[in-house]
């Protein structure tokens, strides 16, 4: 026997025990991948290039409660959302095209069997080059719960915001958001003043002292309170009202000239006229309040502005309550009355 012949005689049992190891290991790796896979909570799928399911993990029947078999061999995109089909369609048009896209992630919505619609967080990618997988692979993760806590979440944070800047009497906002508000306003009238123009009103309920001290602090609290929503439905989308003091009422007009503000001045005159309080059985109480009207000047500050609005609130009060009275109109000293 050679040298030759000794070596190679002695390698090959050393060759194939190697290769049934590497065999064994491989076999056990597949094994390790399909339960990763087919214990996933995650809904595995792929498609080919036709958008045809070939596989889909058993996640299937426990997330949207086909069986798996149902599903192999269906149209990938089935359960899909209407509004989610076009951003897929085109999604799986590019992916199938080209293999050097990457991974598209998107938030969408899948039909469960039962009708509901629930919502994914879905990713997909291209392997339809690898010798292996040959296909579109797409990973469906089930945010459902997800979306839900951070709704939750997100509505109670505004309803939070909402308490801390309206008022609990009149359901109106803060005077500490009237600020606010009109600060954002008079920074937007300034860049566009003659496209946006701004009006404000002030309202005073006129002798509510005089009430409180009949009736009582209660039934005044409801004539507030009452106010509250008869403005409130005066007031167009972009209007926003504001309990301005004990019971005085601002109102921000964005984007309103003096004369449109003077047409809702009126209907709000108008509709309280239409309420009736009754603190006492059989008697009919009409309640009235006086306003000032003003249009944002050109560089004006806030508190001139604000300054100058009460002062026409006074004003109104002094010619006789239940007026309303704006500002001149055009250029200096044209007054435009008394309405
Ligand atoms: P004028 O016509 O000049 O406006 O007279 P008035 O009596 O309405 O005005 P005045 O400023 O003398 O009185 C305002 C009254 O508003 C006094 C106060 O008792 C009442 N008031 C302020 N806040 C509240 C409130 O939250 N509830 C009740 N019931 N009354 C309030
Ligand atoms: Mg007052
Ligand atoms: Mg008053």
């Amino acid at each position: 026997m050679t040298k030759n012949e000794k070596t190679s005689k002695a390698k090959s049992p050393d060759t194939a025990k190697k290769r049934k190891k590497a065999e064994e290991k491989l076999r056990r790796e597949k094994q390790r991948f399909r339960a990763l896979v087919e214990h996933s909570l995650d809904i595995i799928a792929l498609l080919n290039l036709e958008g045809i399911i070939t596989y889909i993990n058993p996640a299937v029947e426990r997330v949207l409660g086909f069986k798996d078999e149902e599903r192999i061999g269906a149209k990938g995109f089935e359960l899909v959302h209407p509004d989610d089909m076009q951003f897929l369609a085109d999604a799986f048009n590019t992916l199938s095209k080209d293999t050097n896209t990457p991974i598209i992630k998107r938030e969408m919505h899948l039909r469960h069997k039962d009708g509901s619609w629930l919502t994914f967080e879905g990713v997909a990618s291209n392997l339809v080059h690898n010798n292996v997988v040959e296909a579109i692979i797409i990973n469906y993760r089930d945010i459902t719960e997800r979306k839900r806590v951070e709704d939750v979440l997100k509505k109670s944070e505004k309803k939070y915001r909402e308490q801390s800047i309206i008022d609990d009497l009149t359901q109106l906002y803060n005077s500490i958001h009237f600020y606010a508000q009109l600060e954002r306003e008079i920074e937007r009238s300034n860049s566009y003043y003659y496209v946006q123009p701004l009006t404000i009103m002030m309202l005073d309920l006129d002798k509510f002292k005089e009430f409180n001290d009949t009736y009582g602090h209660a039934e005044g609290d409801y004539v507030l309170s009452r106010l509250g929503q008869v403005v409130k439905r005066c007031l167009r989308e972009a209007d926003s009202a504001y309990r301005y003091g004990g019971e005085e009422i601002t109102i921000i007009l964005p984007m309103t000239a003096r004369e449109e503000g003077i047409v809702t001045a009126k209907r709000i005159q108008e509709e309280l006229r239409k309420e009736t309080f009754s603190p006492v059985l059989d008697q009919n109480i009409y309640m009235t309040v006086s306003i000032g009207l003003a249009q944002y000047q050109p560089k004006e500050n806030m508190k001139t502005f604000i300054q100058r609005v009460n002062e026409l609130m006074y004003l109104a009060k002094k010619d006789g309550t239940d007026r309303i009275c704006p500002d001149r109109s055009g250029p200096k000293g044209s007054f435009i009355g008394w309405i």
